[in-house]
């Protein structure tokens, strides 16, 4: 304001009973910046995390760590038990045969790959891709929860029953609990679906038909709100 103006407005107030008229300035407010960390920059530094702790399993013979991959705002996470032979090659989850055998079965019923997340429960290839022991699962059950806390789906797909021990802390039987829902442990928010693991589904062709109306609940289940 000019002084002239300024002046004559305080002798107006002055007229109007006011005895003191204290000016303050109008500080020019910057919009709020989202805070929000990038839920793949967060997934970032989880990893990074997890090179530098090395408190989940590295085993002996493997190339190391093979992390999740994927949509990091995708609706739902599929959790494999634990790459196997070209999975530690390429350092990508399910990109052997069963990744491959997946990867059509998603594509069956319109999920594509890389709209959905996937990863592991142990993030690393057991020697002659043998099952995880319970011990080895929980070195890295907290780095999966946190992957887990960081992509917050609406619904944890299990492949198996490693993923299943891991992600419940029970083991059903696969055969029989198949295709049913349970609340996540953590978040009871997040909805865990079992479906077999796709290597089994390999070895026992005719689990494919289950497997197939298992992965099209999966996808009623992402879509409903
Ligand atoms: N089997 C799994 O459980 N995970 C992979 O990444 C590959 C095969």
């Amino acid at each position: 304001m000019n002084p002239r103006k300024l002046i004559a407005t305080a002798r107006a107030l002055r007229e109007l009973g006011f005895d003191e008229v204290y000016i303050t300035e109008e500080k020019h407010k910057e919009p709020v910046k989202e805070e929000k960390e990038d839920k793949a920059e967060l997934l970032r530094k989880l990893y990074q995390q997890m090179e530098e702790e090395r408190k989940c399993i590295l085993y002996e013979g493997a190339s190391g760590y093979v992390f999740g991959e994927g949509d990091p705002n995708s609706p739902v996470v599929f959790v494999g038990e634990a790459p196997g032979e070209e999975e530690d090659k390429l350092k990508r989850p399910f990109v052997g045969r069963a990744g491959q055998y997946l990867n059509s079965k998603l594509e069956q019923v319109g999920l594509k790959r890389e709209k959905v997340y996937i990863t592991n429960v142990v993030k690393s290839r057991p020697p002659g891709n043998r099952a995880p022991t319970r011990e080895e699962m929980l070195t890295c059950l907290s780095y999966l929860r946190k992957e887990i806390e960081i992509i917050n789906p609406k619904l944890l797909v299990c492949l198996g029953s490693t993923a299943m021990k891991g992600i419940l802390g029970k083991e059903y039987p696969i055969t029989k609990y198949r295709g049913q829902t349970f609340p996540y442990p953590y978040n009871p928010s997040i909805k865990v679906f079992l479906t077999y693991h796709p290597a089994y589904v390999l070895r026992n062709p005719s689990a494919d038909k289950e497997f197939t109306e298992d992965l099209k609940k999966v996808v009623q289940l992402i879509s409903q709100a």
